[in-house]
């Protein structure tokens, strides 16, 4: 399973991000008919990687956010939160290290 299809599904709703990359694939071919999978594979591919972006989507561009439960849900707005507060740390454990250098 491609990241960027499994990202773009679970926020979608498509598939519970519980159930894995391994099994999502499965998962994913039954909702759509087979002659429309690969259309559907190639254009979750593109919103991963232009919109729906790991670590960060860019939500206002997206034309699907009316229908976005995670982004209903407040994820994006949770995930830049939980990145700020992770460069935060990483900045004070680089403080603390600096600091402890020159006290040593
Ligand atoms: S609204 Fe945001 S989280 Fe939902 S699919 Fe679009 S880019 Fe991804």
């Amino acid at each position: 399973m491609d990241t960027h299809i499994f990202r773009v599904s679970w926020r979608l709703g498509l598939i519970d991000e519980a159930i894995g990359e391994s099994k999502s694939h499965d998962a994913l071919l039954k909702l759509v008919p087979p002659k429309d999978a690969f259309r559907f594979h190639v254009l979750l591919i593109q919103q991963g990687r232009i919109v729906c972006r790991a670590p960060l989507p860019e939500c206002t561009k997206c034309v699907v956010q009316d229908l976005c439960p995670w982004h209903a849900k407040g994820g994006p707005e949770k995930r830049r939160t939980e990145l700020a507060k992770n460069r935060l740390k990483a900045k004070e454990k680089s403080a603390k290290r600096a600091v402890g250098r020159r006290l040593s």
